[in-house]
């Protein structure tokens, strides 16, 4: 399965803001863009033309970078989500905001959308009593997410549980058990994405 595995700082100076890859550490000192808010690379403090299609093009890179989605895939996202009714950017959201390795962050399970999906890959999960080690699953009303049985994860995540103090309305979690429940599909209001859809929709329909 193909993955970013790339500097994940380097990728938040590239965006000019915080994007809360690593977990932890994203909130100490240490954060790259806290110590360098300057893009990297040579030419990193120099001037850049603003223009419409580079505002669009960050946006839509840093939103797969938020998500930790390849382009391809990306690409595939929006066609759906422009075949589907409604407002195409928030369909494009709410399917990115519904994969798996993004919910179990949402839920406090997992530090980073990157340790989720280590531990999705790895068979830690199951949804509905069924193993799911699929990390762009998109999650459905009424599933219910446990830790398997014996996981080895259990230490981590209750670690990173620490991290989490809300659930968003969509979501229900119980910390103490690590099991958690999909109450419904969220509304864009409550999706908390450094994101504007619209520059998206506006890239992909030229
Ligand atoms: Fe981004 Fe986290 Fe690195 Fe800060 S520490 S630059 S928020 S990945």
């Amino acid at each position: 399965m193909a993955r970013d595995t790339g500097p994940q700082c380097k990728q938040c100076r590239r965006e000019g803001q915080k994007l809360f890859l690593k977990g932890e550490r994203c909130l100490t000192e240490k954060c790259g863009v806290e110590r360098r808010s300057y893009p990297p690379g040579e030419h990193g403090r120099g001037r850049v033309r603003a223009s419409e299609y580079r505002q669009q093009l960050r946006e839509k890179q840093k939103t797969r970078r938020f998500y930790g989605v390849l382009e391809k895939q990306f690409r595939s996202y929006y066609e759906k989500a422009s075949r589907q009714p409604g407002v195409t950017g928030e369909n494009l959201l709410r399917m990115l905001e519904c994969r798996f390795d993004n919910v179990l962050v949402r839920l406090g399970f997992a530090a980073s959308r990157r340790q989720a999906r280590q531990m999705i890959n790895h068979g830690h999960w199951l949804i509905n009593g069924r193993r799911v080690d699929i990390p762009s699953y998109q999650v459905r009303p009424d599933d219910v997410i446990t830790i398997r049985p014996e996981s080895g994860a259990a230490d981590v995540v209750r670690q990173a549980t620490e991290l989490t103090a809300v659930v968003p309305p969509w979501l229900q979690a119980d910390h103490d058990a690590l099991t958690a429940k999909v109450l419904r599909l969220p509304e864009r209001s409550e999706i908390v994405a450094p994101v504007s859809e619209q520059l998206i929709v506006e890239l992909y329909s030229k």
